[in-house]
């Protein structure tokens, strides 16, 4: 079934686990606690970012001119939030979306048992309109592995545009990938037409806790 439900209650699993058809979007877009929306970035947080250029994203030209964003940066600086958004936008325009993991996509690719299933697994990441790919960095891929994503990305070049996110910067991705040459070819087509967007800022995640922290020293010192 092309689309379906995800049981998980978060947006961010729920679009993971799915592909799903803008109607279906809107409603678990609406039934999820963790929806993350443009509207809700704080700019003002992360002032690396040019916040003219991910409105502009926001209006959807990357999608029908197949451009692939790619959000580099280290954690919690807002990358994923950042790729959601953009997704829920193209959602709301009516393009079908896939988000996945970079983990979960190897483990689904893995799963296939046996290699002329492969491509047919494969099809499922070329449908989409826009696939989202998070979380390039967390795991290293085996050699068939590697190999399908440099085919997912060859076979979207120039149909279907690719939002991915990554902790580590290009030059790691050979040793990611396990195999340089694959590396720079899948890098060669991902960045043929591509927004590169790096952000260099603090983690949000960390905010609350700096915030803390500042409060208790201004204690300490009065
Ligand atoms: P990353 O993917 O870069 O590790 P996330 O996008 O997961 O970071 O962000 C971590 C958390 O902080 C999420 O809950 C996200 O919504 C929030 N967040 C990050 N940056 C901002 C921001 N500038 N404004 C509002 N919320 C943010
Ligand atoms: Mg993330």
């Amino acid at each position: 079934m092309l689309a379906r439900r995800s049981r998980t209650s978060t947006c961010e699993a729920g679009v993971s686990r799915s592909l799903l058809a803008p109607k279906r979007l809107r409603r678990a877009s609406r039934n999820c606690t963790t929806r993350k929306t443009l509207e809700e970035f704080e700019f003002a947080f992360q002032p690396s970012i040019d916040e003219r250029l991910i409105w502009e994203l926001a209006e959807l030209s990357f999608v029908k001119t197949n451009r692939n964003i790619v959000l580099l940066g280290p954690p919690g600086v807002g990358k994923t939030h950042l790729s959601v958004a953009l997704a829920v936008k193209a959602l709301e325009a009516d393009y079908s979306v896939l988000f996945t993991t970079l983990s979960s996509l190897a483990e689904d690719l893995a799963a296939v048992p046996h290699p002329s299933l492969r491509r047919q697994r494969l099809r499922h990441y070329l449908t989409p309109r826009v696939l989202v790919i998070d979380e390039l960095g967390y795991t290293r891929l085996t050699t068939d592995q590697s190999q399908s994503l440099f085919e997912l990305v060859r076979d979207r070049y120039e149909k279907g545009p690719i939002i991915l996110t990554s902790n580590t910067s290009f030059s790691e991705w050979g040793s990611l990938l396990d195999d340089e040459v694959l590396a720079t070819a899948l890098l060669d087509r991902l960045l043929h037409h591509a927004e590169v967007i790096t952000i260099s800022g603090k983690s949000y995640r960390m905010k609350d806790r700096v915030a803390k922290g500042d409060k208790t020293k201004a204690a300490a010192k009065s």
